[in-house]
């Protein structure tokens, strides 16, 4: 089973219309993407759940829907979340360091929720090494997804080094490789975290040419690699799968 586990949903700031359940559906079955792992940004909390579920409950087969955590104004988030998780079968957690700052009066509320309720977290720390060493240290049975690497589109090797370390030192963390450059740090990271929590996605879907062929490239990225067909069916599925708990007969 492939699964894209980072996939963003109607997310124009970059992508216009190509966002939409519809198209996201269709896109994935060109490029055989049986499920994906569904964001939604920018918008409240409230309104991200409720156009997850709504994508969701049109493909529930085909979307993996996750809670976007961001602090509001207008309702407790903490509150939001345990619903989305218990109630409408939201699989994970999704934050931003790019958006919401990785501080502990922040963030440290929604990893001890996530720890309980027993569910992964999908962080894009925005190159924050420090506040993710912290949280890595802080909740150890809190599963984190660090995005990209640890930073989207990084040129800085060295940077990308300290978090595949990190990740080698705490079970607890697992890397995405989506949005990464600098390909010879996947090969780094599998070597030296292990295959098994390594994790791929798309960040799609990007126009960057468009998002078909965008999908089918980042796709080769892991089965360009040299290692063993085995391993790189890890990456693409059964890795998050597991995470998830998702049933893995296909
Ligand atoms: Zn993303």
């Amino acid at each position: 089973m492939v699964i894209d586990a980072h996939l963003h949903l109607r997310d124009d700031v970059y992508v216009g219309e190509e966002g939409t359940p519809e198209n996201l559906v269709r896109m994935m079955d060109e490029v055989g993407v049986d499920k994906a792992v569904l964001l939604r940004l920018y918008v409240p909390p409230r309104k991200a759940m409720e156009e997850l579920q709504e994508a969701r409950d049109r493909y529930p087969d085909r979307f993996i829907p996750f809670f976007y955590a961001l602090p509001d104004f207008s309702e407790p988030t903490l509150k939001l979340m345990e619903e989305a998780i218990k109630k409408q079968g939201f699989k994970g957690i999704k934050m931003h360091a790019g958006i919401c700052r990785l501080e502990s009066y922040i963030v440290d509320p929604v990893f001890d929720s996530a720890s309980e309720l027993g569910v992964p977290l999908l962080i894009d720390p925005a190159g924050d090494y420090q506040n993710t060493e912290r949280l890595a240290k802080s909740f150890p049975k809190a599963k984190i997804i660090v995005a990209h690497l640890g930073y989207y589109l990084c040129s800085d090797g060295t940077l990308l080094d300290r978090f595949i370390s990190l990740a080698r030192d705490y079970p607890n963390l697992y890397l995405d490789i989506s949005g990464v450059l600098l390909v010879d740090k996947i090969e780094k990271a599998i070597s030296e975290v292990g295959y098994e929590r390594i994790i791929w996605g798309t960040d799609g879907p990007s126009n960057q040419p468009e998002p078909i062929s965008f999908t089918r490239k980042e796709m080769e990225k892991v089965l360009k690699l040299g290692i063993g067909e085995r391993k790189k069916r890890a990456i693409l599925g059964e890795n998050i799968a597991n995470l998830l708990g998702i049933e893995n007969n296909e």
